[in-house]
């Protein structure tokens, strides 16, 4: 675990909110492919994408450097263009809406619901003659309502585009998340579910697509007889190497250690916080499993006004808290671009959320550890007074 100095000086252990978790395992597999005759472009990177839509039961998966990659490709190949519409969260990573920026497309910003996910009910009103795709995420790994959203996409005729970055085997129905969107977008980030340092994926059922997506990963190149190649499309180097793939093969093996690790303690923390007087947590409906890449927690609105406070106690005490996240609409950036918005429940979300230490690196005694200091700390901040 990261050591580090506390502020009353002494040695004091930081748990983040998430971690990686690197063993012998992934280290041997490593330098067995630092001495392998191909770095990159090698067999480890079919053999990864092969592995991956093994375990997510999809027919293709196509790896890049990173879901952004991934995400911007995806864009790409539904023909996400200038004029389009793409209805998506704004409770995300930048990346989600940044590629459809990058493709010439506006984000069109829908409300959530109080689990973090995208109100699906909220979808339709925003629905134009401009709207192309609808790219949801399965907020730290709860699995979106997607069978309700796909409906709609199909209704609409609008491709569906699921950023699944947080849900590395989440699943609904014992079926994986991945296997219903036309593009499902996963990432090896090194914290995200399962890492290759940095990287991330396609998956897809659709053979077109997939095809699609290693040309655009690698230049829109082709190869021909002996030295002869065409470029056919405009493409870009996306490509994850094999070293990265060889990592990735020995993380996917040790996937569902790390889910039920994290679904340990987060059942704990369930249990250890049902009916706290400081917040709530996010229960997963009983049809799905979270990959847990994060335990959310949110705050009673009497101590909106003390996040600040709480943040810095709970560091100064050694937990790594962070908060997932501000509203991409309240970047700079995106005023400039689209002027002011506020959606409320999205706003009131960013105002009570709090991710907690939730990982494979944490022992039970860590949890507990966690949950206690937690609890004594929000006892001891005052709130406001409403
Ligand atoms: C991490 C993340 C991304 C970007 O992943 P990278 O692999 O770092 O590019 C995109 N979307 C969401 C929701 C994420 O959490």
């Amino acid at each position: 675990m990261v050591r580090r100095q506390g502020l009353n000086g002494d040695d004091q252990r930081m748990i983040p909110y998430s971690r990686q978790s690197i063993d012998q395992s992934d280290i041997d597999a490593v330098v067995e492919a630092l001495k392998g005759d191909f770095l990159t472009g090698g067999k480890k990177v079919n053999e990864f994408e092969e592995a991956l839509a093994n375990y997510l039961g999809v027919k293709y998966v196509c790896v890049m450097n990173s879901a952004t990659s991934a995400l911007h490709v995806a864009y790409q190949i539904i023909g996400l263009g200038i004029g389009d519409e793409l209805i998506t969260t704004p409770l995300t990573f930048s990346a989600t809406s940044n590629t459809a920026l990058q493709c010439g497309a506006t984000p069109i910003f829908c409300d959530i619901k109080f689990d973090g996910n995208i109100d699906e009910r909220k979808i339709e009103a925003l629905i134009s003659p401009k709207t192309k795709a609808i790219a949801p995420v399965d907020f730290g790994g709860n699995p979106l309502n997607i069978d309700a959203i796909k409906a709609i996409c199909d209704k609409h005729k609008l491709f569906l585009v699921e950023d699944a970055s947080h849900a590395l085997g989440s699943q609904i129905d014992g079926l994986k998340v991945g296997t219903t969107a036309d593009i499902t977008i996963f990432s090896f980030h090194a914290i995200k579910p399962i890492t290759t340092l940095e990287g991330g994926a396609i998956a897809t059922n659709n053979e077109a697509f997939y095809e699609q997506a290693k040309l655009l990963r690698s230049h829109g190149i082709v190869k021909k007889e002996l030295w002869n190649s065409d470029m056919v499309t405009l493409g870009e180097n996306y490509r994850l190497s094999d070293v990265a793939c060889a990592l990735g093969l020995s993380q996917l093996k040790r996937l569902d250690s790390f889910i039920q690790k994290r679904q340990d303690i987060a059942h704990y923390y369930d249990e250890r916080f049902a009916n706290n007087p400081f917040f709530t947590t996010i229960p997963i409906d009983k049809t799905k499993k979270s990959a847990r890449h994060l335990y959310p927690i949110l705050l009673d609105r009497s101590l909106w006004c003390s996040k600040e406070e709480i943040f810095k106690a709970l560091h100064v005490k050694g937990l790594g808290v962070q908060v997932h996240y501000k509203p991409i609409y309240q970047f700079s950036y995106y005023k400039k671009l689209l002027g002011d918005m506020r959606l409320p429940n999205t706003e009131d979300f960013y105002k009570a959320e709090l991710s907690i230490p939730c990982h494979q690196g944490m022992s039970m005694e860590d949890a507990v550890l966690v949950a206690d200091t937690l609890l004594e700390t929000l006892a001891s901040i005052k709130g406001c007074h409403l």
